[in-house]
């Protein structure tokens, strides 16, 4: 096999959703207007598919901060901290964000995805053994094959599972990992933590929780579910990123272990990358201060999640079991899928469309996120988008099948 034949497939499904109107699953936004409006081939398009839960991309603050450091600090950290040292801003934020969490301690990833590698491959390593919800992000999978440790999957959301396969574990169960998510990026649910809680409890293992959607947008304080349902004395780590409420890029992980520390001397993923530029850290620093101050961003979040996730289940749209920030519309197969976005992004409405085998049940869905910045005027511009495709939605059942990429595991 030559080494580009493997790729023949993907080029195949390329061809299979071009055909079916998908020019690109990557949308350029030709111009960026606010953290809910971009221009899309030439139209002026809401956004509903940013993960900017607060809309903080644009707060003026953040750009205040990012441009102040970037005027005295430069574009860019040029280096990993252990190689090239640390900037002074780093070593704050990691302290803002122990404090906020009410950890010990807290190191600063260059991204969620890359805080996930470098704990998971850090603290699992061959030998051990991890207990993974399945639908746990890519990132969380990726971090755990690069650690090695045996991984066992449990059926999502089902503690009893989890629970069964603990106890399969015998003696190994007192120092398995258990890896779950606050709000899962797919169907927008949460974990059923508290059962989870009182199971590692039990069994004396210990608890990752990727909090990646759900800081900024769940507890009193904005800390996340293990807050909401306050359990955050039985989590072990709390892995998040700076890409979602934070409105900017990165990534980070809390812990009260004094063992956290330890972790950057064993992480590849946090050695042998650059670390994030000064201005990304001054506006996320700035940020973090607003999950402090503005719980009422946090009001509105919920208020147009839940005006979006009625308004679409009156349409009869088949959602995520729950009301979130994440409202994801489950369509039975890809060309619906296909069809519905075409037609959103026609009318000025941008969702995410996300098809198998990336989805966890092998249907497709269109993935809403909404944002604490969305009007309600622009939450009913979306409804009626949707209303209007609603009915002829259901004839593009004929289209034919779309061809999908093999499957590596993990949600996106
Ligand atoms: N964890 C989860 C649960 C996510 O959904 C994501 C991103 N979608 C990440 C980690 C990775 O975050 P980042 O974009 O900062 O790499």
């Amino acid at each position: 096999m030559g080494i580009f034949d493997k790729l023949q497939p993907l080029a195949a499904a390329r061809r299979a959703l071009a055909e079916k109107g998908v020019k690109s699953i990557n949308v350029t936004m030709e111009e960026v207007l606010s953290p809910t409006e971009a221009v899309i081939n030439g139209r002026r398009t809401i956004l509903v598919g940013t993960n900017n839960y607060l809309g903080l991309t644009f707060d003026a603050g953040c750009i205040q901060a990012a441009c102040k450091a970037l005027q005295e600090q430069g574009t860019g950290t040029t280096g990993s901290r252990m190689a090239n040292g640390t900037f002074a801003g780093h070593v704050a934020l990691e302290r803002e964000l122990a404090d906020f969490f009410g950890c010990r301690g807290a190191i600063v990833f260059s991204t969620g995805y890359v805080a996930n590698l470098g704990m998971l491959s850090a603290l699992a390593q061959p030998g051990d053994v991890i207990l993974l919800d399945a639908d746990c992000h890519a990132s969380i999978y990726d971090g755990c094959r690069l650690g090695g440790a045996e991984v066992i999957r449990f059926r999502h959301n089902d503690v009893s599972d989890l629970e069964k396969r603990l106890r399969r574990l015998g003696d190994r169960a007192a120092n398995a990992l258990i890896l779950v998510e606050g709000i899962y990026s797919m169907l927008g649910d949460r974990a059923p933590l508290k059962e989870i809680a009182a199971v590692k409890r039990q069994y004396g293992a210990c608890l990752l929780v990727d909090e990646a959607h759900s800081v900024g947008v769940l507890g009193n304080r904005g800390r996340g579910l293990a807050e909401e349902v306050g359990v955050e004395e039985s989590v072990d780590f709390i892995v998040g990123t700076f890409s979602k409420s934070l409105g900017a890029i990165g990534g980070f992980a809390v812990s009260n272990h004094p063992e956290l520390e330890l972790i950057r001397y064993a992480s590849r993923p946090y050695i042998f990358t650059a670390s994030p530029s000064p201005s990304t850290i001054a506006s996320t620093r700035t940020a973090l201060q607003l999950l402090r101050t503005r719980s009422e961003l946090r009001t509105r979040l919920w208020e147009n999640a839940r005006r979006l996730y009625q308004r679409l289940s009156e349409l009869n749209f088949r959602l995520g079991p729950e009301v979130s920030p994440i409202v994801a519309v489950r369509l039975p197969n890809p060309e619906e899928a296909i069809f519905l976005w075409n037609g959103l992004l026609e009318r000025g409405v941008y969702v995410n469309l996300v098809l198998p085998p990336a989805t966890p049940d092998g249907g497709a869905l269109l993935r809403c996120s909404v944002s604490a910045g969305h009007t309600p005027e622009q939450v009913d511009r979306i409804c009626e988008a949707f209303t209007s495709l609603r009915e002829t939605a259901q004839t593009a059942q004929t289209i034919g099948t779309v061809t999908s990429p093999p499957a590596r595991g993990g949600s996106v």
